[in-house]
């Protein structure tokens, strides 16, 4: 099995999990190159993932719908062309390794996560980045808080396959805010990387935990008279207006 991205928009990653000339897809924003990959490898598409309903992880169902042997999970109503809908604590099965829904709100209502202990991976769409979160577009500070948290109880080890690069931007806010060293030595990682052509994800939440500071592993000292939520809301706040 192997797991690669296409990249999609200005910024947006297309997870795809191949096993033999089988094929699933993880918010397929856009159809196109996903097309050609299947056509030009002879591969079946055998199930999609979505996340939740944003069109920049949706629209390429239009077109993909009809090319799926197995199944298109998500949300509950989030879009017309899923046909399995899933919610906290389902188990699915895609090419062989099982996945646990974990609802995830937050950056939309309708947000979840594909967890598989199997592959040892998460796919979060929206709502974790390497260095940074999501917006809370729809749900509250709190709702967002409570599902980075939910991310953050999983194993260490986990891989993190966000749906985004976002994180040169990310670290830089960060670092703004708190002048930590695993912080800047993660950021001028990442610009070599993307100055060499390659991408930063997946990333791993051990290393999540020293540089991203929404999962409030790590705190500058000042901020720590106040609560959790205080400060996460805080951060994103003037994440917003950086
Ligand atoms: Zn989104």
């Amino acid at each position: 099995m192997k797991i690669f991205h296409i990249p999609a928009f200005t910024d947006n990653y297309i997870w795809c999990i191949q096993k033999n000339n089988k094929l699933a897809v993880v918010d397929p924003g856009d159809s196109k190159e996903l097309l050609n990959l299947i056509k030009d490898n002879d591969l079946i598409l055998e199930d999609i993932l979505i996340t939740h309903h944003h069109f920049d992880h949706t629209g390429g169902l239009e077109d993909l719908h009809n090319l799926v042997n197995g199944n298109i999970f998500g949300p509950k109503e989030s879009n017309k062309f899923i046909n399995k809908f899933v919610s906290e604590n389902d188990e699915i099965e895609v090419l062989g390794n099982k996945y646990k829904i974990l609802e995830t709100p937050g950056h939309t209502l309708d947000h979840i996560s594909y967890y598989s202990k199997d592959i040892n991976s998460v796919f979060c769409g929206d709502t974790l980045f390497s260095g940074g979160c999501g917006r809370a577009f729809e749900g509250t500070y709190e709702q967002l808080h409570n599902s980075i948290q939910k991310l953050n109880g999983l194993p260490e080890s986990t891989l993190i396959y966000a749906a985004h690069e976002y994180t040169i931007a990310n670290l830089e806010f960060a670092y703004s805010i708190h002048a930590d060293n695993a912080i800047i030595s993660h950021l001028n990682k990442a610009k070599k990387m993307i100055s060499d052509n390659e991408i930063t994800l997946p990333t791993k939440l051990s290393l999540e935990k020293k540089i991203n500071l929404f999962l409030l592993e790590n705190r500058p000292e000042h901020t720590k008279l106040l609560s959790d939520l205080d400060w996460f809301k805080e951060l994103r706040e003037r994440k917003d207006s950086y």
